[in-house]
């Protein structure tokens, strides 16, 4: 369903792919905001988000995009979004909101956090909500639809900017959910940087094994293995960066994964059907109490429109851009 006003005036996103092109779609189709800007590093890119209709204005550098805008959402690989403060930061207007989307909020926190002046309001986000593709054609408006997206501010950030980005998020059919970085970058480790680490290291062991070959590999991979295939066709740079930032709260999963592990190869080894079958039977528990857990929250807001496919039509809410 279409706001009835636009929660803010002048959005700019500052990298445009899966991630940026999803939330350019989302807010222009629902009405969240009344005029997007938007740039990206590449000419090519830049040239594609023209082409798709994605942004009332395209900008050249991530300073000019930023320029009169209240909301700015950064949408490129979390190594990068220290240098993309530093180059907006002296161009911000007084009592903006500054966001990003990174997969890790401690190190974007620590990396964005001083080169945001005082007066606009910096609180880091992360939209759970992706696939295997990138780039600018591979987003859409339903991606937050019932995904959730934590929001990490500080301890003194200003409660009603941060009341203001979420429910720009809800408005997007995204559940919120604010807690510090230093726990999102804990339970993101668990549940998705050791998960994508494994996958990885799973389809090495698959296509290295002497006496399987790469046909039969993909002709019997049913079920998990097929994910498996899924996850690690993502992207490497932001699976990388993934790795470089969130480094502590990763080793300490995989410490614990790898004693779990030991544990299971044990009994495999030995053919200790009670332990085997005690442990099978304890982890379903689990998986069942999450599917409880998991059913949609109140408060989730599933937009009635249908966006419909590209190109989205124009001009837009604005022409005076
Ligand atoms: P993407 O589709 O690959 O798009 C990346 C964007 O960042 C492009 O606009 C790209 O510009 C720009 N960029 C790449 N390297 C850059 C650099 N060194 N300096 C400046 N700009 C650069 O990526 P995405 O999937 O949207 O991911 C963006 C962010 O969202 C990442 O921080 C990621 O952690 C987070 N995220 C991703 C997912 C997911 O499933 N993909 C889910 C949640 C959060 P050009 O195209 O012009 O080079």
């Amino acid at each position: 369903m279409a706001q009835s006003a636009p929660l803010f005036d002048r959005l700019a996103l500052v990298g445009v792919g899966l991630i940026g092109s999803s939330i350019a779609r989302a807010a222009r189709s629902l009405g969240v905001v009344r005029t997007i800007a938007a740039t990206s590093r590449s000419e090519t890119t830049r040239q594609r988000v023209r082409a798709l209709g994605l942004a009332d204005y395209v900008a050249d550098s991530a300073a000019a995009a930023v320029v009169d805008a209240d909301l700015i959402i950064v949408c490129v690989p979390i190594g990068a979004c220290g240098a993309i403060a530093s180059e907006i930061g002296p161009h911000l207007k007084r009592g903006a909101i500054v966001s990003d989307v990174g997969s890790v909020k401690a190190a974007v926190m620590r990396d964005m956090g001083p080169h945001i002046p005082a007066g606009v309001h910096f609180i880091p986000g992360h939209p759970v909500a992706g696939t295997e593709d990138s780039g600018p054609d591979a987003g859409f408006a339903e991606l937050f639809i019932n995904r959730w997206c934590i929001l990490t501010p500080g301890p003194d950030v200003d409660r009603s900017a941060v009341e203001r980005l979420a429910q720009f998020w809800k408005a997007l059919g995204a559940g919120v959910e604010l807690m510090s970085a230093e726990h999102h970058d804990l339970v993101l480790a668990v549940t998705s940087h050791v998960p994508h680490l494994i996958a990885y290291n799973i389809i090495g062991t698959a296509f290295d094994l002497r006496h399987v070959t790469d046909t039969e590999v993909l002709k019997y991979s049913a079920g998990g293995f097929r994910d498996f295939t899924r996850i690690a066709a993502s992207d490497p740079t932001m699976w990388r960066d993934i790795f470089l930032h969130n480094r502590d709260a990763v080793l300490e999963v995989l410490g614990r994964f790898n004693e779990d592990l030991a544990v299971l190869t044990r009994a495999v080894r030995a053919g200790d059907a009670e332990t085997l079958f005690n442990l099978f039977t304890e982890r379903r528990a689990i998986r069942r109490g999450m599917i409880q857990l998991n059913a949609p929250a109140p408060g989730f807001r599933r937009p009635e429109a249908d966006p419909g496919p590209e190109p989205l039509p124009r001009p837009y809410a604005s022409d005076d851009v």
